[in-house]
């Protein structure tokens, strides 16, 4: 038997999450069954624990996007007992069990195996949040984004994936300025590599125009909404922005100007469905970029039953950083 956070949705529709020990029956199918050892938190966490955004379509429910642990045991010819394993979406802890439970039964082909030199708890630092800010960058230097073309918004900066990529973006060489609505963690994200701080209240106060005075090499916006219509309005000629998240709303109220007059570039970044070729490539790269010990301080770790209360505070941006789960005890 193991430990799982189990979700239910009660007769009045609320929604309730607990640790309860489960059979190894209990799991779903799948091929590799997997020890968890850590999990991580991402803002569709914190919808799939609260019911949020129809992610979940059936209960009970064990949620967790993202997980990394060693290999118990395995039906496919990939992956032997104690290898080590990370797995990010797929649409796991959404539609099927995911990474709140010290066992997961997942499909082979969902899984990858870890790089060398990253422990388990290295990996869900990362998690979803860290290979999608990777894919990001990726996705702007294939579009020919360069540290010399001038500085990078990030928005969104002191969540999960707004940190990581400023931290990445720094151990590349890039300028990044960071856009939060909590200046108490500006110095936070300075010591990640910041070169400076733009408070998102002060950012949105500016008079909006159809175009704007040019700014931007390219952004990674994880907000969405009014955040993302007036960064793109100050996207500097060939530039891009790649948009990843929704943080601030699914909105996205635009004009053509930045498009057909300075040749803008907004590049759709998804990480849940991303094949296996570019998944390993994105980890691999990863490992040789991210700063481990930089980012240790925005590190908090928690156990399986203060995610609920974690859950609410991702969702009210209360987060910052990344919140990982330990499994290893309960
Ligand atoms: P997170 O840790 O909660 O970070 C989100 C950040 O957005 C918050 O820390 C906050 O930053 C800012 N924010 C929150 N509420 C806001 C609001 N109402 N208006 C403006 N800004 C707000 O979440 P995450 O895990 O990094 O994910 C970030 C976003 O990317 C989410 O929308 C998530 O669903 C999405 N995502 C997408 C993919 C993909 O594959 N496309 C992968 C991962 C995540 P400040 O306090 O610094 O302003």
């Amino acid at each position: 038997s193991f430990q799982a956070l189990v979700t239910h949705r009660q007769e009045d529709g609320s929604i309730v999450s607990g640790v309860e020990t489960l059979d190894e029956v209990r799991l779903p199918e799948g091929n590799v069954t997997v020890d968890v050892e850590w999990a991580g938190l991402n803002y569709k966490d914190g919808l799939c624990l609260t019911g949020g955004g129809g992610l979940v379509r059936t209960y009970p429910h064990v949620a967790g996007v993202d997980f990394a642990g060693t290999v118990r045991d395995s039906a496919d010819d990939r992956y032997a007992k104690g290898d080590r394993v990370v797995l990010t979406g797929w649409r796991v802890g959404e539609v099927r069990w995911g990474g709140f439970a010290q066992r997961a039964r997942v499909d082979a082909d969902w899984l990858v195996p870890l790089p060398a030199g990253f422990t388990t708890r290295d990996a869900m630092i990362l998690g979803t949040a860290g290979l999608t800010a990777m894919l990001a960058i990726d996705r702007l230097e294939a579009l020919g984004v360069r540290p010399d073309h001038g500085e990078v918004l990030v928005t969104g900066a002191a969540g999960g994936v707004g940190s990581i990529a400023i931290s990445l973006l720094h151990r590349l060489g890039y300028r990044s300025i960071a856009l939060s609505g909590r200046p108490e963690h500006a110095d936070a994200l300075k010591a990640l590599g910041a070169a400076d701080i733009l408070p998102r209240d002060e950012f949105l106060a500016q008079p909006d125009k159809p175009l704007e005075s040019a700014r931007w090499a390219a952004i990674i916006d994880n907000v969405g909404g009014k955040v993302l219509a007036k960064a793109l309005r100050q996207v500097k000629y060939g530039g891009v922005a790649a948009a990843i998240g929704n943080a601030g709303g699914i909105g996205l109220e635009s004009n053509v100007l930045p498009f057909i007059l300075r040749g803008v570039t907004l590049a759709g970044i998804d990480s849940v469905m991303q094949p296996y070729a570019a998944r390993v490539a994105a980890w691999a790269r990863l490992d040789e970029t991210f700063d481990r010990t930089a980012y240790g301080g925005l590190v908090e770790e928690i156990r399986l039953a203060e995610l609920p209360l974690a859950a609410e505070r991702i969702l009210s941006g209360k987060i910052r950083g990344r919140t990982i789960v330990r499994l290893d005890e309960t």
